[in-house]
């Protein structure tokens, strides 16, 4: 047994949500270790759609066109009936990107396609996944958690500030927590698969027998390797042969069609469709994020994307209080994803309900662009707006003018670890440069111009107001030009001191 130096953050488990939370911490210079039990990336396309919201955090995490080059739009859904017709519908309700919203539709990507563009993103920063290498206990105190590691026949004894649960549905750091995951099991077992076929197009989603539990369906073409991914519902008791000529035997039962052979499975699982939520994302320097504090059916593709954000929500607190920031930062992680997760539950179980009917359409609230923490203990407004954006709103983009005449979008500047104020129209500069925190200002004499009024509109200010974005991309506070007192408090309790106060 051997014990390394101690590191800020451990990462348990190298899925969607730990190597967003590495990546993260990467960028920001934070020691720590992503270990994944999995010899082996995971290979299979599950949770292929990815939502605009998750889309943003992927252009911050600088991997946007990469995950987007390797995937594509939604096809439309092929509808087959009994009588022999066939209807053409689309699955996702249209909509173009506006100047706000940069990013319209969820993009269609195979979850392991996605993930390897995290691995080379966190190659780049330096960092890979410890592969073979399994968490297998921990205790901790007031100072760190200190974690036993099974690689290969060898045990390791590392010591971490802080530990993070990233390890999935069946999370052994949630269970060795012993945090209660209270939910339901919502009675539908389902398979899911990645497989080569012949006697299909590969230019829509195909389904068959809509609507019902027993016989309904799917093939969905994937952009690699000219694979598809077949779903459908299973009894809930008994095997299920996932071989290729157990699922062509199963496909020309429920399609009566006997033109369509499975070539070849890459990926196969039967799994049960569960809803449940942690009791808790926090007990001391432990945390859960991704499918470890919750879980959903598949129906509305909310796991990935929820996955992604917890980690984006917790790395930069993370980071803040490595760096001297008061311990409580780290309860808004909870405060603001545990509420997030438990709405994501109930979409996605209302419509497994509406699936079950054969009436699925997956409209705005799926896109994640709405989500945000107002009512926050991060969210400041001085004084209290009526308006559309308010503090722990998303933080929409817009399109300005640099003072040097180019172009220049707010999402390019909120790009990066910091965080960002914009000065709107002030005439004083009364906020202190700190380390950390990007100053623009707006209007006559600024360095950003917005002579089409697209910030002042989008945002809804007026002259002297102040919108503070913090590095995940929400408003944290709004105030007004008599209020920046408030503002310098919010700065310090988050962590961004100025050279005088950096002692205190
Ligand atoms: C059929 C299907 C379709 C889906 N479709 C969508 C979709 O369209 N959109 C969407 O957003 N989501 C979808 N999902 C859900 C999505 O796949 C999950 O939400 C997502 O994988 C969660 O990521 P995660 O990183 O939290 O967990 P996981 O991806 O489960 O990763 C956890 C990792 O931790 C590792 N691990 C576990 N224990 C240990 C340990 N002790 N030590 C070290 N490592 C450990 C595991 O090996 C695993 O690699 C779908 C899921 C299914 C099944």
């Amino acid at each position: 047994m051997t014990e390394d130096d101690a590191i800020d953050v451990l990462i348990c488990g190298a899925g969607a949500a730990g190597l967003t939370l590495a990546i993260d911490l990467a960028r920001r210079g934070v020691s720590f270790r992503l270990i994944e039990k999995m010899d082996d990336p995971f290979q299979g396309s599950r949770g292929k759609g990815i939502q605009p919201r998750t889309l943003e955090v992927f252009e911050d995490l600088g991997i946007v066109d990469k995950i987007a080059a390797s995937g594509g739009y939604y096809p439309h859904q092929r509808e087959y009936h009994d009588d022999g017709s066939m209807r053409d519908v689309a699955l996702v309700e249209a909509c173009e990107p506006i100047p706000s919203e940069p990013y319209g539709a969820p993009l269609l990507v195979p979850q392991f396609l996605t993930e390897r563009a995290m691995r080379e993103r966190l190659a780049e920063l330096g960092h890979a996944p410890e592969f073979g290498c399994a968490l297998v206990a921990f205790e901790q105190d007031g100072q760190d958690v200190t974690a036993r590691l099974a690689i290969g026949g060898e045990e390791q004894t590392i010591r971490a500030s802080y530990l993070v649960g990233t390890d999935g549905g069946r999370s052994f750091v949630r269970q060795a927590l012993a945090v209660g995951f209270p939910g339901k099991t919502l009675g539908v077992r389902a398979i899911v698969a990645d497989v080569t076929l012949t006697g299909l197009g590969r230019d829509v989603w195909h389904r068959f027998n809509e609507g019902s539990m027993e016989t309904q369906i799917s093939f969905c073409p994937l952009t690699e390797k000219g694979s598809f991914q077949m779903q459908g519902p299973v009894p809930l008791e008994g095997d299920i042969d996932l071989s290729p000529e157990g699922l062509t035997a199963l496909t020309a039962e429920r399609t009566g069609r006997t033109d369509i052979l499975i070539q070849s499975v890459s990926w196969a699982s039967a799994f049960n469709m569960n809803a449940r939520l942690a009791d808790s994302y926090r007990v001391g320097r432990v945390f859960l994020a991704g499918d470890a504090a919750h879980t959903h059916p598949p129906t509305g593709g909310q796991g990935l994307n929820t996955s992604v954000q917890d980690a984006y929500n917790l790395g930069w607190k993370l980071a803040a209080v490595l760096s001297g920031a008061p311990e409580t930062l780290l309860d808004s992680y909870e405060e603001e994803r545990r509420s997030i997760a438990a709405n994501m539950l109930g979409l996605a179980t209302r419509l497994l309900e509406d699936m079950k009917r054969g009436e699925i359409r997956r409209g705005r609230e799926v896109r994640q662009l709405d989500i945000g923490y107002l009512g926050s203990s991060l969210s400041l407004e001085e004084p209290q707006r009526q308006a559309r954006i308010l503090a722990g709103n998303r933080a929409p983009d817009a399109l300005l003018k640099g003072a040097a005449g180019q172009p220049v979008r707010l999402f390019d500047l909120f790009k990066g670890p910091h965080w960002t104020l914009l000065e709107f129209e002030v005439q004083t500069v009364a906020v202190n440069p700190r380390k950390g925190l990007h100053i623009h200002s707006i209007g006559q004499g600024g360095d950003l111009i917005d002579n089409e009024n697209r910030f002042r509109d989008t945002y809804e200010v007026a002259s002297g107001d102040r919108i503070l974005v913090r590095p995940d991309g929400y408003v944290g506070a709004i105030v007004s030009q008599g209020n920046v007192a408030a503002l310098e408090a919010y700065l310090h309790d988050v962590g961004l001191k100025t050279r005088a106060t950096a002692g205190r």
